[in-house]
Order: C-alpha cells, then structure tokens, then sequence
C-alpha cells in the first residue's frame, strides 16, 4: 500500500428528502446566488421547483444563468464568469448533471481572478481562491459533485482539458434519486460506464501491490454499478435501485478507491477527451464505452492478473484468459446499449489520426506516459476500437 493524503471537504445530504436542508445551508454562504443549470431538465425533474423555493423560503436572491451544454465549452463559461462579477454574486449553486457542475466550478474560480480563465486548465495556473458551491445532482455520471475536478473543452482548438484545487470541492452536494427518475435510459447508460472508467483507470493503472483494501472496495463498487445500471433499466421506476446507483457513482470517484494505489494514469479518459473535444456530440460516456475494450487489448500482457480478477469479479469467469475478460465486458456494455465501436459513435478511420494527436496532446498536459502512449500507439488502440 502507498502512502496517501486523503481529504474530502464536501458535505453530502442524500435522499428523497434531503431538499429540506437546501436553504439553511445556502444561507451559510451568503445573500445572493447565481443558479447555474443546462437547457432545462432541471424543470421537469423537480430540481429547479425546490432549488427556487427553498431559496425564496430563506431570503436568498438569485441570478438564473442557463445553457450549459453537454461537454461544456470555455466562451459560455466566460459569459457565466461575467455574469458572476457584474452581479457580484456571492455563491454559486449548480444544478443538473457533470457539465453543468464542471461549468461551475470554472465560473467559480473565475470569478474572483482578472486573467483568462483557460490558464487553470492549461496548468500555467492553479486556483488558489473561488466562490462557494453548492450542487444538485440530477445525472449520476462523474462525482463531480464530490470531487474537486473541472473540465472544459476550448472549442477554438478542440482541447478538453481539466484542473483540480482544493478550492473547487463543492461546500455541499445534494442528491435526490428521484431527480434522476427523468433522465433518458441512454444517460443511465453513459453516466455508468463513466463510473465503471473512473474504477478502471485506478485500478489497472496503479503502482501498487495488488490486493490492497481500494481494489476490494473497487470490486464492490463495480458489482452494485453493474446490477443496479441493470436493475434500472428493467425497473426505471424504483428507488432503491436509483439510489443504490447514484451513490456508487458518486463513490466511484470521490478519491476513496484511489487512496494506497499511488500514482494513477487516465488514458481512457484523454483519449475520449480528445473524441468529445473533436466530436462534441459525442456523450463521455459513450466515447469510454468505446475506448476501454480497446485500451484493456493494448495492455492485456501487462495486466494480465487484473483483467481476470475483473472478468471473475463482474462476470464470474473462471479459468479464463484476458481475451476472455474483454469480450465479456464488450457483450456486456452492448446488452445495456452503449456504444462498442467509433463506427458507432460517427468517427471514421480517418479521424483516428488527428484523435490520436489530439489524446497525445492532452497525454502530454497531464505529464503521462507518452513514451508508452506515443501517437503511434495511440492510433493503434483507436484501431481497435473500430
Ligand atoms: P451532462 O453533459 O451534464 O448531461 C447530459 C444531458 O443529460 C444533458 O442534456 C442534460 O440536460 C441531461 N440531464 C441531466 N439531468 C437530467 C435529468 N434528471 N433528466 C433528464 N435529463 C437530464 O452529463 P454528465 O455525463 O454528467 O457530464 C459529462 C461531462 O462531465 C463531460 O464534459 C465530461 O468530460 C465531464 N466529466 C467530469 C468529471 C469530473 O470529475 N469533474 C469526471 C468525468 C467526466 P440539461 O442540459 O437540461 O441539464
Ligand atoms: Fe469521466
């Protein structure tokens, strides 16, 4: 086991009726908020309803600032940062799913600074203050409602990159799994490979000895995503099923399985960064549906134990060979509708090129292994995936 430094600031009120809390703990960060949300889920799944009266009950005014899209980009971002200071807010609340969180906390920290926002996702700088947040989770997918990650796509050049400070954990997050009863099967979907990814990257890409406590945590918390993504679809309009979800989703990557693994690498994630910065209709989850089959037959040799102790644990394969833990995981994915090939997800081997430059970019921003993922092994993976 490696030594670790592990710290999780935010406050999480889970439940149907964890709403009643909203306005008491607004208030602890001030008298005027800007409620930032994407196109409008948020007025049908009951969010907004209880966000604006829990508001008005506590006194507390606030600016709307709609829009955010899915893989949320840096000029929408910088109208939020604007609207932030000219209304000089004094907390942000987010409300919906990742991008919308991840949008929030940019216009947090850029709020309170006078230069680009950009350079925190560059690296050239690092959030050092930033209004307070608040979420309301209505898409399990990515913990960012637990987890102090932000990431943006310059649509001027396509990069999605992102950052990380101890300022951008949100204050308090609220998840009601009835707010997620709304959203479209495929967005269950996405939202879970998502989760599953943020397991997987950890958990093969450590430098630790196997067999620690993260990997048996990992384990279970795979197996309830599996069986509750399921579960949901068969029975969309079960609680306990939605709940069980939306809290391992939420464990998945809120730093807990990633303590004693040492130094973890992300190059599914950078390679469907460089996808969904390329390709933006393309959900994160969808491209991660795509990409991890793919990497795990780059990496078979190397993580050959891994693999069959994830086929066992998933699939309850015995005797089994890597090949098998893979295709496995491929028939799985397809069973719940996600996406297996680029083909499926509108890329052509001609894009895998400028795909594979675009990931090694990124590769390079979070100082990767880009001897072992040059582009040329880049291009390979994506290969595979076609
Ligand atoms: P999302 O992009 O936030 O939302 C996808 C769609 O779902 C939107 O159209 C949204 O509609 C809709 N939606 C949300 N809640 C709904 C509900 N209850 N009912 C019906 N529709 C609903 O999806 P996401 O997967 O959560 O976020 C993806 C982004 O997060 C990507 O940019 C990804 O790179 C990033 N990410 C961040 C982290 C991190 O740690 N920070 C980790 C992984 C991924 P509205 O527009 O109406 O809201
Ligand atoms: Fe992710």
């Amino acid at each position: 086991m490696r030594d670790f430094i592990f710290f999780n600031p935010v406050k999480v009120y889970f439940g149907k009726k964890c709403m009643k809390y909203f306005g008491n703990e607004a208030k602890k960060h001030g008298k005027k908020a800007l409620l930032v949300y994407g196109k409008g889920s948020i007025k049908k799944n009951g969010a907004y309803h209880d966000i604006v009266n829990s508001l008005e009950k506590a006194e507390i005014e606030f600016v709307e600032f709609s829009g955010v899209r899915p893989n949320p980009v840096l000029s929408h971002t910088k109208e939020g940062i604007e609207l932030a200071k000219k209304e000089k807010v004094d907390f942000i609340i987010a409300a919906g799913g990742g991008s919308v969180i991840d949008e929030s906390k940019a216009i947090a920290a850029g709020a309170v600074v006078d230069f680009d926002v950009w350079n925190f996702y560059t690296g050239e700088k690092t959030p050092e203050k930033a209004l307070p947040l608040i979420t309301v989770l209505t898409l399990p997918a990515t913990a960012s409602e637990m987890n102090m990650g932000s990431v943006i796509t310059n649509e001027e050049n396509g990069l999605k990159l992102s950052t990380g400070a101890e300022v951008l954990y949100p204050k308090a997050s609220f998840l009601n799994p009835n707010y997620t009863m709304t959203l479209p099967e495929e967005q269950i979907v996405y939202g879970t490979v998502d989760a599953i990814s943020h397991i997987v990257e950890p958990y093969f890409n450590h430098t630790a000895e196997y067999n620690i406590l993260s990997l048996n945590v990992a384990d279970g918390v795979l197996k309830s995503l599996k069986e509750n993504c399921e579960n949901i679809l068969n029975e969309p309009n079960n609680y306990n099923f939605r709940a069980n979800h939306m809290w391992s989703v939420t464990v998945a990557f809120n730093g807990l399985i990633r303590t004693g693994l040492g130094r973890s690498e992300f190059p599914n994630h950078a390679i469907e960064h460089a996808i969904s910065g390329l390709f933006p209709d393309v959900a994160h989850g969808a491209g991660l549906a795509v990409v991890m089959p793919a990497w795990m037959r780059f990496v078979k040799e190397e993580k050959e134990e891994l693999l069959k102790r994830f086929g066992q644990n998933l699939f309850k394969l015995e005797n089994h060979k890597p090949d098998h833990t893979i295709e496995a995981f491929k028939n799985w994915l397809k069973s719940i509708g996600a996406p297996v090939s680029l083909g499926e997800i509108g890329i052509k081997e001609n894009d895998i090129e400028k795909i594979a430059e675009k990931a090694y970019e990124v590769m390079q921003f979070w100082a990767m292994d880009t001897d072992k993922y040059s582009k040329e092994n880049i291009e390979k993976i994506l290969t595979f995936a076609l």
